[in-house]
Order: structure tokens, then sequence, then C-alpha cells
């Protein structure tokens, strides 16, 4: 098949993330062998969609005529597939996260062990990022179409409708990735703190992993009854409830941090921790800024704070495995792809309940 044409919401300056980005043709990266053509008929609205428009981690390469296509959530159907690729054939349903491609070296440290998402060689991000041997720029899935390498295109099972895989590209395996990796599981009490679009997807994975109690941690009163119907055992309103620092202290073995901000109370959260329990913080504020933490906070209650990034092609098929098997439902709401800029801004405003995806109109038509 021919190359299709690739157009989609393209960010032009960080004004875009105000509603700004304009419809566009714009050019894939070079195509090779190993790369998949797919064809989208969803893409989640994920928190980093609006850090990078926003050029809220350092500056987004806006720049010559290239723009930038948000976007890595991505579902559709492979509509070109390269002499190379192994696991997906024309036609298949499939799926893209936040990465598209690594080094893949027998003898890097990281890609060898299962711990692609770490490789410090030659790590390609879905959008904003440059391929090796000048086959462009990685452009995402606000789009009708998305040129992605083989290593992180996957097939979504068949029990999982494309809407709810979607985001489960990235906000399901950016949380599903630490839980599994922290022991979470039966015996253990795990805190979710930020349910946002990733803390949703940690209570309801929490859960499916067997911990015995899973503690939705957000500001307001107001998401109580929802986290509650997720799964949750526990809420905690930290703007609201008074002593919660007091009346929850050592009671988690575990807490996700999924806040995307640096206004946070972080010591109050590390207070929450077991002996010996882990913090893993996993939003990505702007700046990378966290607050400040006392040594003692740490030292007194034996305590550990950690980050984690995405996950590894293994990990997220073993996700979406549980999901199909478990019937995992996240709760999303669809956007039309031509209301995309209407979108990030409600996004942005915290009005997601809890994941937008959106829905591409053009999706069968060309
Ligand atoms: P989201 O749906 O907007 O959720 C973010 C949550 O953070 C909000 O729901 C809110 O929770 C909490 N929050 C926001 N501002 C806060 C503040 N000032 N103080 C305390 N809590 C605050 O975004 P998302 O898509 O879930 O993404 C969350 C973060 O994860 C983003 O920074 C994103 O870039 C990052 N991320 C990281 C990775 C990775 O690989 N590590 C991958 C994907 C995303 P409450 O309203 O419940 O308080
Ligand atoms: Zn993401």
């Amino acid at each position: 098949m021919a190359s299709p044409k690739f157009e989609g919401w393209l960010g032009k300056s960080p004004e875009s993330v105000k509603g700004k980005m304009e419809w566009g043709s714009f050019e894939p990266k070079k195509w090779t062998e190993d790369d998949v053509d797919i064809e989208i008929s969803h893409c989640g609205i994920c928190g980093s969609d609006l850090h990078t428009l926003k050029s809220g981690w350092g500056e987004t390469p806006y720049r010559m005529d290239v723009a930038c296509c948000v976007g890595h959530e991505i579902v559709g159907k492979a509509v070109r597939v390269g002499n190379n690729v192994k696991n997906v054939k024309v036609g298949d349903r499939v799926g893209v996260g936040a990465q598209s491609r690594t080094c893949q070296q027998s003898d890097c440290p990281e890609c060898s062990t299962g711990n692609d998402t770490y490789c410090a060689r030659n790590m390609v991000n879905t959008y904003a990022s440059f391929y090796p041997n000048d086959e462009g720029k990685s452009m995402g899935g606000y789009a009708d179409y998305n040129r992605s390498n083989q290593q992180f295109v996957f097939k979504i099972p068949e029990g999982l409708d494309s809407a709810d895989a979607a985001p489960m590209m990235c906000g399901g395996i950016t949380v599903y990735s630490p839980l599994r990796q922290n022991g979470c599981g039966p015996g253990k009490t795990v805190g979710i703190v930020g349910v946002g679009g990733l803390g949703h997807f940690a209570v309801l994975f929490a859960k499916a992993l067997g911990a015995d109690k899973v503690v939705g941690i957000s500001r307001k009163a107001d998401k109580k009854d929802d986290v509650l119907k997720l799964g949750a055992d526990q809420y905690i309103a930290t703007d609201e409830d008074k002593d919660w620092e007091k009346k929850n202290a050592r009671t988690l073995d575990l807490i996700i941090s999924t806040v995307s901000s640096a206004k946070m109370p972080l010591t109050g959260y590390l207070g929450l921790l077991k002996t010996r329990g882990t913090l893993i913080q996993v939003g990505a504020p702007d700046g990378g800024e966290l607050p400040p933490v006392n040594a003692f906070t740490l030292i007194a209650n034996g305590v550990k704070i950690g980050g984690s990034a995405t996950g590894a092609p293994w990990e997220i098929e073993e996700m979406l495995k549980l999901a199909a098997d478990k019937k995992i439902k996240p709760w999303i709401q669809e956007r039309p792809m031509k209301d995309a800029n209407k979108a990030i801004v409600d996004m942005d405003a915290g009005k997601a309940r809890y994941r937008y995806v959106l829905v591409n109109e053009n999706y069968g038509k060309h």
C-alpha cells in the first residue's frame, strides 16, 4: 500500500494548549520496513499532551515547518506493515502508547533486561522526538494516521473496546507497571494520590491485582462516591478532611502518586506509609519540580521515594491481557476528534471523568 495522507491537530507554539491547535497535513517519520501505519480510530488525552503543548517540560521542538502533533494513547487499524514486522499484519486492531522505539541492542543494559522503557541510548517517544538516521520526527495520535516502529505496536485483545483500550496504552500502563514492580497484591494496602486519568486506572488495577485495601487520595471530597464505585475501599480528601495525616498515619505499604503539580503535600503523603513503605511518583509536574522533603521524614520511618516511566512491551502485553481477562472497564468520556481543541481545554480545567478519548470521525472513510 502507498503511504496514507497524514493529517492531524498541530500545535505550533505553547499557546496551542489554550485550544489553538490547527488541523493540517504533516510529514510522518520516513518509512522503514520496521514500521506500521495505523489508521486511528481513537486517541486518549493524557496529561502529558498538555505539558508538551505548553513546553512545560522544556522547550517542545516547535521549529522549522515542523509542528507538534500530540497524542500517545492510540488505537486503530494497521493499514501498512513493513516487511520486517513480526507481530502485526494488515487489518489488525493495534495500539501505541507513549514510546515508539528504543535501541533494542542485545548489549543495552535496559533493553536486554526487559527495562526498555529506561533505554538511555536511543529513546524515541511517540511524539516530539526525533528518530535516529535522519528518519524524521515522531508525530502523535490526534490525527488520521500514525506511523510507529513495530517495537511498541501491540495487538488489542478481542475482549477490549477500542475506546477503553486507547487510554490504557499510556494512562493504564504508567500505573500498572509500578503497581506490579512494587508488589501490589494480596496482603498489601495501596494508596493512589490524584484521581485523574492515571489515578482512576491505578484504583482499577490495584483492585484487579488483589490488594487488600485501596485508598483513593484526592484534594476535594467531590470525587468520593466515584472513587468508591471504582472499587476503592477508602477515600481521603486532603484539602477537606481534618487531621487526615494523623488519622491515616503509617497505614499504607505502597503509594502511587499521579499528581501533576508541584503544589502537593508530599510530606503528608509520606507520613501515610508504613515503615519500609514506598512512594512512587509518576505524575510529572511542569519543570519536574517536587516539594522539598526533610531527610528525617524518610529516615525516621525508613521509607523510600521512587519514580516510574510508562512500561516495557512485555508489561503492556500483560496489562492488556489482564484488562481483557478481568473485564476492566475504565471510566471514559468520548469526544469527537474534530473538537480536540475544546477537549484539551476541558482536560486542563480538570473536567475529565476520568479520561477523554477522541473518536476519529474520519476513521473508515479514506
Ligand atoms: P489528570 O487526569 O489531569 O490527573 C492529574 C491529577 O493530579 C488530578 O486529577 C488531580 O487529582 C491531581 N492534581 C492536579 N493538580 C494538583 C495540585 N495542585 N495538587 C494536588 N493534586 C493535583 O492527568 P493524568 O493524565 O492522569 O496525568 C497525571 C500526570 O502523570 C501528568 O503530570 C502526566 O504528565 C504524568 N504522566 C507521567 C507518565 C510517566 O511515564 N511517568 C505517563 C503519563 C502521564 P485530584 O483532583 O484527585 O486531587
Ligand atoms: Zn501519557
